[in-house]
């Protein structure tokens, strides 16, 4: 899951890394005036999931309550496009304001699960800012990584070495000790598969302060963390959060077969092999290990809510359940919805000639392919 920077940085906060004053956040239909500034420079930034804001327009600074106030007016509802969305544009719907930061200098600081290493990776950079991507191309030696065991914890020994490679002036180095070592204890504690903080500034007052905030948490320990969960989910789609609280797991994607499988690894196998037959598929979707009429008329009712969806392509393997009985369920599952659309099943496993027999019988209008190769590319044809 990934974390919006306001969440983040409630984290952050817990963990006694250091942040800038905030004033409030504005979602679309408050009134910016509804916050109160005090000060005399703002920070306004949108807050969508993705990096590269401020090249984009999402991170503004204003000198006056007036300005400030236009600000947010402009920045809500407003669509955000950077090379971090995929050509997509996001929508502003939270503003995060705070007190503006007089910036001596702007550091790259990271911790992110190496899986080549094993272990988690403290990551940093001396010259951090908006454009670290192309650093990490252009100049490699200027980032430095350190493996760090997360059970043990960041070790001191560690974090003189990694800091005297910065070269940081030695009047940071207790407070760069403590943030370093907070970090990997928040990036443990919270199961997070990364946790940046892009730039972390050295202040004119000459003390560290994270700007941003950009957190990515393992989903898959989500059920020990109430407070998490307690989160809205920001990245999901509208249908993908349908699918969830009916139980089935589908995961948009860009192309125009729809998909039903049953079984994590065969839903993948039946993307890679619609792929190689020249389509693209518009969703993963495992219908789970007991495919009954029920789920299977859910299924449907799921990827046909994709309106890019132009072929529905059925790869069910009957192992626990009969391919008979899974014939039944399409052909029950069709009665009730209403598809306008090709339909390509193939069936494997057990009663596989009574299930097909069935599909044939049922008078449905449908396609039915004795392999998955057969059905990717009849599944590819219809659409072409
Ligand atoms: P990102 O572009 O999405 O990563 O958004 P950031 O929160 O990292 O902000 C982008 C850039 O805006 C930073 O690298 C800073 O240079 C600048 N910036 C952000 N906050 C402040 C601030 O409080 N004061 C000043 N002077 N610059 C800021
Ligand atoms: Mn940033």
């Amino acid at each position: 899951m990934k974390l919006l920077e306001h969440e983040g940085k409630d984290i952050f906060t817990k963990y006694q890394i250091p942040t800038a004053k905030r004033f409030g956040i504005v979602k679309i239909g408050d009134d910016p005036k509804s916050i109160e500034l005090e000060g005399k420079e703002w920070v306004i930034k949108a807050q969508v999931l993705a990096g590269g804001r401020g090249k984009a327009g999402g991170v503004k600074l204003a000198k006056s309550k007036e300005e400030a106030y236009e600000i947010i007016e402009k920045m809500l509802g407003m669509e955000i496009k950077t090379h971090q969305t995929q050509g997509q544009a996001l929508k502003v719907k939270e503003i995060l304001i705070e007190e503006a930061s007089a910036i001596e200098r702007e550091i790259y600081l990271s911790i992110v699960l190496d899986r080549a290493h094993c272990s988690a990776m403290l990551i940093a950079s001396a010259e951090g800012g908006m454009s670290i991507e192309e650093l990490a191309k252009d100049h490699p030696e200027k980032i430095i990584k350190m493996p760090v065991d997360l059970g043990e914890g960041l070790q001191e020994f560690q974090v003189r070495e990694f800091f005297f490679k910065l070269g940081f002036d030695k009047k940071l180095y207790k407070e760069f000790s403590a943030l370093a070592k907070n970090l990997c204890r928040l990036f443990k504690n919270i199961d997070a598969n990364l946790v940046e903080i892009n730039p972390l500034v050295i202040t004119r007052d000459g003390t560290l302060l994270a700007i941003d905030s950009k957190i990515v948490t393992d989903n898959n320990a989500l059920f020990r963390h109430k407070e998490l969960q307690a989160l809205k989910d920001h990245e999901s789609s509208p249908i993908e959060k349908e699918a969830k609280e009916i139980g089935i797991n589908y995961i948009g994607l860009d192309g125009n077969i729809g998909c039903m499988v049953n079984g994590a690894g065969l839903a993948m196998a039946t993307l890679d092999t619609v792929k190689l037959a020249g389509g693209n598929a518009a969703n993963f979707l495992d219908v789970g290990g007991g495919a009954t009429v029920d789920q299977i008329t859910k299924a449907f009712q799921i990827i046909l809510k994709d309106e890019k969806v132009k072929a529905v392509l059925v790869n069910i393997f009957g192992g626990i359940m009969k391919c008979d009985d899974i014939a039944n369920g399409i052909v029950e599952a069709t009665k009730k919805i209403n598809l306008n659309v090709p339909l390509i099943v193939r069936l494997e496993g057990t009663r596989v000639k009574e299930g097909k027999q069935i599909l044939l019988d049922s008078g449905i209008k449908l396609n039915q392919a004795d392999s998955l190769w057969e059905a990717a590319q009849k599944a590819v044809s219809k659409i072409n």
